[in-house]
């Protein structure tokens, strides 16, 4: 089929790549005119594993372009996969979206086009695009569309880190559309993930086990509403371990294990039940503020989900006072954080606790360092102000430290020499917020080893 993907961060991007490497002719716009030069030039902008050697075994199904023109009148299947971000009031700003719809409109020239949400979209919003094409095609074309297109819904559930493998290896497909045609082009389109067809590539070799994808095929609210139910339902999770472990921390229990003898059980599941610092990145936030903004339109309360919030909010804040509790005063302190994106395997800054509790740290008078082994440049651009802190080296984090703060989970801190570094700082305090260290080992080398919810050992 020929694809038009309008949009080329990680979701457009990677959906884009992957549509290609199933054989789709795939044509992939952004206004980034720097995106696209660097994509042309075959290189990725955005940090996701595998992402850079599928595109460049891709290749010849891809093109990159700043112009609708060269994309959208020839193709069966337009997605929309712009940024969606939250406004004050909790609503996501759907102003790119609005101009992506636009300008889709005006060069829809086929005899049948799905014109697909994939960005995530307040329920309802497909009903918005539709109209926003048909004005938008009335205007510029000079007569009102027939049956020229139809607006459907998919929304995206991958995880950056693991991108390529949720979209190619997904747990479901949710499509949703009131015309059925448009469901019938999505069924065709994804055949070979459904029914899992393809030939895996070499650096993503099919998981054992991994049988047809079901399909979830429905109409445009509904599919619109599990996009958010499901990820509120994942921030909950969260959100719930946490709320644990900070009774765990009372009573002598130990949250690892709470949380796995919680999560063996096959009703919970054992995945988003890590405790530590809460929940980051471009989605969670964003989309259960989203939620609550909506069933306010409705008059309803969402008690639950705002709860979630606000205890991933206390996280955030805790991590000062389990440092005042053991440094006894934060002022002049030098504090250094491991970690900058919101989890490890990507270089996405958006919402990253680290950022907040960098942030804190400075309120109260700390000295902070930082450092990320990947997202440091786009620290340095995306975060002017905290910039000034940034080490390269992750021995200036150490030195003469008065304690150290993992905030993502990156294996390269994991597998540091922690050994060498102990007798370099002032007082060897570590807080590891995701729990990712060995906490024994950490302790032998001389380490004060602390958590979100257990005393400082020893
Ligand atoms: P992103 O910010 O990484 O990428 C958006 C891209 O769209 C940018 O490259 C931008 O230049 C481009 N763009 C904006 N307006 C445009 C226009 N009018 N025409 C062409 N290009 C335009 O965003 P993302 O993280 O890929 O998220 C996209 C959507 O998918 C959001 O709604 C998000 O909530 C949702 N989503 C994201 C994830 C994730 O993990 N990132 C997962 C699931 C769903």
């Amino acid at each position: 089929m020929k694809v038009c993907v309008v949009g080329t961060g990680y979701v457009g991007l990677t959906t884009s790549v992957s549509l290609a490497f199933l054989g789709h002719d795939t044509t992939c716009i952004d206004l980034d005119k720097q995106k696209i030069d660097t994509l042309r030039a075959g290189q990725c902008p955005i940090y996701e594993p595998h992402l850079e050697a599928l595109l460049e075994q891709a290749a010849s199904r891809l093109t990159f372009t700043t112009e609708y023109a060269v994309g959208v009148p020839d193709a069966d299947v337009v997605f929309i996969a712009v940024q969606t971000p939250q406004l004050d009031n909790g609503n996501p700003d759907l102003r790119y979206l609005r101009s992506a719809a636009e300008s889709v409109a005006q060069h829809l020239r086929g005899d049948f086009t799905v014109v697909v949400n994939k960005s995530t979209v307040p329920i309802g919003s497909g009903n918005w695009v539709d109209a926003i094409l048909r004005e938008a095609y009335e205007r510029h074309h000079g007569h009102r569309p027939g049956g020229q297109f139809a607006v459907a819904s998919n929304p995206e559930f991958l995880r950056e880190g693991t991108a390529l493998a949720d979209t190619l290896y997904p747990d479901r497909i949710v499509i949703g559309s009131d015309n059925q045609t448009s469901l019938d082009v999505l069924n065709q389109l994804y055949r070979p993930i459904l029914n899992q067809s393809f030939t895996p590539p070499t650096v993503l070799p099919r998981p054992a086990g991994i049988g047809a994808v079901p399909l979830v095929s429905t109409d445009l609210a509904s599919a619109e509403l599990i996009k958010y139910a499901a990820n509120a339902f994942l921030a909950l999770k969260i959100s719930y371990i946490n709320e644990i472990a900070a009774i765990a921390g009372k009573v002598g229990a130990d949250i690892r294990e709470v949380a796995r003898g919680t999560g063996l059980d096959a009703r919970v599941g054992p995945r988003f039940l890590n405790p530590g610092i809460g929940w980051g990145g471009s989605c969670f936030g964003k989309d259960t503020a989203a939620l609550i903004a909506t069933a306010s339109e409705y008059h309803l309360a969402m008690p639950i989900v705002t709860a979630a919030r606000d205890v991933n909010h206390r996280q955030r804040t805790k991590v000062v006072d389990r440092l005042l509790d053991e440094l006894h005063i934060i002022k002049g302190r030098k504090i250094g954080i491991l970690g900058l994106a919101f989890k490890p395997d990507t270089d996405d800054l958006r919402d990253s606790p680290a950022i907040d509790i960098a942030n804190l740290l400075l309120d109260r008078g700390a000295r902070i360092t930082v450092h990320d082994p990947v997202a440091a440049d786009r620290f340095r651009r995306e975060q002017p102000t905290l910039a000034e802190h940034l080490a390269d080296r992750v021995e200036d984090v150490f030195d003469d430290a008065d304690a150290i703060v993992v905030a993502t989970e990156w294996t390269h801190y994991r597998d540091l020499d922690w050994a060498k570094f102990a007798p370099t700082m002032r007082s060897p305090l570590v807080l590891d917020g995701r729990h990712c260290l060995n906490a024994d080992r950490l302790t032998e080398l001389g380490y004060r080893y602390l958590t979100m919810t257990a005393p400082a050992i020893p």
